[in-house]
């Protein structure tokens, strides 16, 4: 089993397949964001055999992320392979996307075993996803979502608390998606890799995003947990579940249960920390398996107790990587 220096018990990966991506969402990345040569990323048959080693270690859940993971060619072979998994160590494959090549997936998604999916979208105004993510692709994203739940997939959005660019649509946004009986989840930006502009004029917290929904609806806390980070609220009036998740405002470090790999095989035990184990040069050792679950026992003995975000005017992010780099 995998449990770190404060004994706390890994679980869960998150997988990055790639770090490249179809949108440029301005918290995310910057429009030329520079991405990884090719030939640094791992086949996907490397990606699997990782995989298989740390379902070997008690993962149950693998989560397929980057940048897009749909943007990467042949992908949905990995996730085939990784269904397999599933009911023998693996109790869930999931995948986080933005949701632009959704359609053309959603069915080999549920023919390889996956149930449940996040779909990131931050807006329902078409002008305001243009201007968030640099494209013009709403309309391509909500048809997405809608083969998606076609397909028989559980949607959750995630939706990134915005200052002056989301704030005031968060309860519409909500409303909707609750319509549409989808989840939601709120997130905190977090500090991550350079971007065009200065995040403090970002960051909403969402201390000031519940007192805001408060007014407007019944919030009831609950118990609900789905092994990631959020902690959840039931909303009386829309009959649906709000997630949030706090990395500035609400510290879930004690309870962390997850890691992350690049798609170059580096090994971050923590998505806020630079500590990292090189799991390419262990795949490409002379023994694998045995180098694998050595370079892992080296994660969970680095594993950093927290992070220590913070979002302050003109100061470098609290890491250098983006988040489409360790994987969202
Ligand atoms: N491209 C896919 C997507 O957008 O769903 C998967 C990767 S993306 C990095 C995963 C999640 O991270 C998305 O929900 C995105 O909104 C979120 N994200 C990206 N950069 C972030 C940041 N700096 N702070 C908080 N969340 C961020
Ligand atoms: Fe791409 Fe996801 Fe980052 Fe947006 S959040 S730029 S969709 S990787």
């Amino acid at each position: 089993m995998l449990v770190d220096a404060f004994q706390r018990r890994i679980t869960y990966l998150r997988l990055s397949v790639t770090d490249r991506c179809d949108l440029r969402c301005t918290y995310c990345m910057p429009e030329a964001m520079t991405f990884l040569p090719r030939r640094e990323v791992l086949t996907l048959e490397e990606l699997h055999r990782l995989s298989l080693a740390f379902i070997a270690r008690g993962v149950t859940k693998l989560r397929i992320t980057g940048g897009e993971p749909l943007v990467r060619r042949d992908v949905i072979d990995l996730v085939r392979a990784l269904g397999r998994e599933i009911g023998t160590g693996l109790d869930e494959l999931t995948l986080t996307t933005n949701g632009t090549q959704l359609a053309q997936h959603a069915d080999a998604l549920t023919a390889a075993g996956v149930r449940r999916i996040n779909v990131s979208l931050d807006t329902i105004d078409r002008d305001r996803f243009r201007a968030l993510t640099g494209r013009d692709r709403l309309p391509q994203v909500l048809e997405g979502i809608a083969a998606a739940r076609e397909a028989g997939l559980a949607v959750k959005l995630n939706v990134v608390a915005l200052k002056d660019v989301n704030a005031a649509e968060i309860p519409d946004l909500i409303a909707w998606a609750h319509g549409h009986d989808h989840d939601v989840t709120l997130i905190e930006v977090m500090p991550l890799g350079e971007i065009a502009e200065d995040r403090s004029d970002q960051f909403l917290s969402l201390a000031k995003v519940r007192a805001d929904l408060d007014k407007r609806w019944t919030l009831v806390p609950s118990a609900h947990r789905t092994g990631g980070p959020a902690r959840y609220l039931d909303i009386a009036e829309t009959g649906g579940r709000l997630g949030l998740i706090t990395p500035l405002t609400g510290n879930f470090c004690d309870g962390c249960n997850r890691i992350r790999v690049t798609t170059t095989g580096q090994l971050y035990p923590c998505l806020g920390g630079g500590e990292m184990v090189d799991l390419r040069a262990a795949l490409r050792s002379g023994d694998p398996d045995r180098a694998l679950s050595g370079a892992m026992d080296r994660a969970m003995a680095i594993k950093p107790h927290r992070h220590g975000f913070a979002i302050e005017r003109g100061a470098a992010p609290a890491q250098p990587r983006h988040m489409s780099v360790t994987g969202g």
